[in-house]
């Protein structure tokens, strides 16, 4: 963070001492008529207040907005801290998880000084006063930006990533024929360099059908992959370099160099080609493995998705948080495979007992969480009990082992509007642990909505 740190060693020189003892006072004194400002002009602004109407928005970010005011004022904060720097940080994050725009955050951060400046009016230093306030606000306003762009980048990679699992389009057939292309292009090329010895501009890599699959597709399919950047110069070089050296007139012992040298560059291509194909194969890591469920890494992908369309559609929405109870046991009784079985066999279990529109995702070693869409926290909790009975009653099976149970304890949760989704798998999760606490094989819920 060269240019924060930069900004706040100026700032912080600068910063008469009086001054900033001046201002924390008057933070302090007015924090609350500054967040009430800021509510009460945000929550006019039509965007603004799709985020911020919610009361549980409001119960928690009040004291959030009014904590972060008085510790970017605080005596002493020394704003190129580290944990300072992280905890701005943290915010932008948070409002990229949200998809708070950050235009927003802006307007907000313009509601506190414009309060500011008309409360400071009549002060004869109200000059330097609020010269100091937009100095420390801004340079919060940097680090958040910072992390959100960061933050905002990460998700669009993997909303991506899940768009392009979930299309469910068959890269192995993609795969085939692409590969397929490449040697097409390759046995033709050798015929006509061996036919006539030369090959003119049409018949480039970069023109054949292949050549076309990477300029258009390969760039959305490999996004970002260094081999596709190798791939394309190898590519370039084959067209520009490789293939002019074979003239028609060329005597055939001329030929075996640059032969050799394509043939070389082709085989280059076509590595990179499975190289990347192979890494899109990992992503197929969608799924875990051994249970088959949703890969936790597209959690947040498709629970903002559901939060969002719950919110649009004024429909419900539900999560579960399941954990296999003492399942540390039966690890240290039977051995590590066998615990592999049970939460095969669990997961089997789970999935029999939810519609084919909700998802099951692997959360940890031995929980899982589900999204129950346009599911109340009621039928939620009935969804829940069934999943209990039915996994309490399951005879699990493996090899050598005489027919077990295992049970487990399910926390649930219904989302209210809060937009962030880890508010809501915070509270199944709160119901969970509750569960465990109240003797476990049970299921409890959320106490929000009671
Ligand atoms: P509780 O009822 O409180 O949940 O007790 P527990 O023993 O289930 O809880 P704990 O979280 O202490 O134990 C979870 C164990 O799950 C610890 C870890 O070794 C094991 N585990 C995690 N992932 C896997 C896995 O993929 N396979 C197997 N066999 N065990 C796993
Ligand atoms: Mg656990
Ligand atoms: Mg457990």
């Amino acid at each position: 963070m060269p240019l924060s740190s930069l900004v706040v060693a100026d700032l912080v020189g600068a910063a008469d001492l009086a001054l900033s003892n001046r201002l924390r006072q008057l933070i302090q004194n007015r924090a609350d008529a500054l967040v009430a400002a800021f509510y009460e002009t945000l929550l006019a602004h039509e965007e603004a207040r799709t985020f911020l109407h919610h009361s549980v928005v409001q119960e928690r970010l009040s004291p959030s907005l009014r904590n972060w005011l008085v510790d970017l004022f605080a005596p002493g904060a020394d704003l190129a801290e580290a944990a300072f720097i992280a905890r701005q940080m943290k915010i932008g994050e948070v409002h990229a998880r949200i998809k708070i725009p950050m235009h927003l955050v802006m307007a907000g951060a313009a509601v506190l000084k414009t309060r500011l400046a008309d409360d400071l009016a009549d002060d004869p230093a109200a000059f330097d006063l609020l010269r100091l306030a937009d100095q420390r606000i801004d340079h919060a306003l940097r680090l958040m930006s910072q992390s959100y762009e960061k933050g905002a980048s990460n998700r669009a990679r993997l909303d991506e990533a899940y768009r392009l699992f979930s299309l469910d389009q068959d890269i192995h057939f993609e795969r085939e024929s692409q590969r397929a292309g490449l040697m097409e292009w390759s046995q033709k090329t050798l015929f006509r360099i061996l036919g006539s010895g030369g090959v003119d501009g049409a018949g480039a890599l970069g023109a054949s059908p292949f050549g076309l699959w990477i300029r258009h597709r390969a760039d959305f399919l490999f996004d970002g992959s260094p081999h596709l950047a190798r791939l394309n110069a190898t590519m370039e070089r084959i067209d520009s370099e490789l293939l002019p050296r074979f003239t028609p007139d060329a005597a055939p012992a001329d030929l075996a160099a640059p032969l050799k040298a394509l043939e070389a560059a082709v085989e280059e291509v076509a590595f990179l080609l499975n190289e990347m194909f192979q890494g899109l194969a990992g992503m197929e890591g969608g799924r875990d493995p051994l249970t088959r469920a949703l890969n936790r890494r597209f959690l947040s992908s498709i629970l903002s998705r559901e939060i969002g369309f719950a919110n649009a559609n004024h429909t419900p929405l539900s999560v579960l948080l399941l954990d296999v109870d003492h399942f540390k046991r039966i690890n240290d009784t039977h051995g590590h495979p066998v615990g592999d079985e049970v939460l095969r066999q669990v997961a089997e279990a789970v999935t029999e007992n939810v519609r084919p529109s909700d998802f099951v995702f692997r959360y940890g070693g031995e929980e899982f969480l589900v999204v129950l869409v346009e599911t109340s926290l009621h039928q939620a909790a009935t969804i829940a009990e069934r999943m209990r009975l039915a996994l309490a009653a399951k005879a699990i099976t493996a090899a050598g082992l005489a027919p077990f149970n295992v049970s487990v304890s399910v926390g649930v949760a219904e989302h209210y509007g809060h937009p962030d989704e880890n508010y809501l798998i915070k509270s199944a999760d709160d119901a969970l642990y509750r569960a465990k606490q109240n003797g476990r094989n049970r299921v409890e819920l959320d106490r929000r909505g009671a």
